[in-house]
């Protein structure tokens, strides 16, 4: 129980799990939400106990306000999180004029008004210890935009906004909050997108790993980023913003 807390969202797969790793490594027990892949989370909870870490699978949809306070509640009662990431999100691409109403809803129920419930249920706890950390995962596509992806771009544009507004807010509590924006990170959201075609387009030539990204959450959820608050830091191989 002396190990500082961080819960991940969207920990299963992808740059969660990267997380998840990443900050077990530096240290930390986790909570580690996802929404369905059982089997993966609980061999991500064994890699976690194998580091003498402690690790609390827990399953909900974070896009449920109701969902969230089941799951948090009652543990929000022993132990506060040092750490929150709000990464869980998925995309639901297409253009406009053929989008769906729900392609739309379910997007920005996702990451931004996921973000909300799990940040509105935490944040009383972080200010009452007069310390945290919260890190959003927007996107290189919440910065520019991108065709096929309004939706996305709203969400993500939006969290930026959150994160800018919400690290004014509770920087006198010594809560810092900043957003790591991905560029092309190789993990199944990539899937069936033309990767020649993207590697073209950022100056590095190749897309970007998930522990790549893990390794600037994990600084930012340091002693060594205390003094960062309010950032939104890019992690995509040079595409200019
Ligand atoms: P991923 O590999 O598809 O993993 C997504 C994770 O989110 C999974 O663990 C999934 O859980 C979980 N999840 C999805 N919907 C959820 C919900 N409603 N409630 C709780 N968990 C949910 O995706 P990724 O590429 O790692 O993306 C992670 C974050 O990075 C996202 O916010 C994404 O927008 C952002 N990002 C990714 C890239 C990229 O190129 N990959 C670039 C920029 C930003 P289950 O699978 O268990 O259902």
């Amino acid at each position: 129980m002396n190990n500082p807390l961080a819960l991940i969202t969207g920990a299963s797969k992808g740059i969660g799990e990267s997380v998840a790793l990443r900050l077990a490594e530096d240290g930390f027990d986790l909570w580690l939400n996802y929404r369905s892949d059982h089997q993966r989370a609980e061999s991500i909870r064994e890699r976690v106990l194998s580091m003498g870490r402690d690790c609390v699978l827990l399953p909900f949809d974070v896009a449920d306000s109701h969902a969230c306070a089941t799951a948090l509640t009652f543990l929000l009662e022993e132990r506060t999180p040092f750490a929150v990431i709000n990464n869980a999100g998925f995309t639901r691409d297409g253009l406009m004029i053929w989008m769906k109403s729900e392609d739309w809803n379910d997007v920005i129920d996702v990451h931004l008004n996921g973000f909300f419930h799990i940040t509105h249920l935490i944040l009383p706890f972080m200010l009452r210890k007069r310390r945290g950390r919260i890190v959003n995962i927007a996107s290189t596509s919440g910065e520019t935009g991108v065709p096929g992806q309004v939706n996305y771009s709203a969400a993500k544009a939006g969290l930026i906004g959150a994160t800018r507004s919400l690290a004014v807010e509770v920087a006198k509590r010594n809560v810092l909050v900043n957003a790591v924006a991905p560029g092309f990170i190789d993990t199944d959201m990539l899937d069936g997108l033309p990767l020649e075609e993207i590697r073209g387009r950022i100056p590095m030539g190749r897309v970007g790993t998930p522990r790549e990204v893990a390794d600037v959450v994990s600084f930012l959820c340091s002693p060594g980023a205390s003094y960062i608050t309010g950032q939104v830091i890019s992690v995509n191989g040079g595409i200019l913003t």
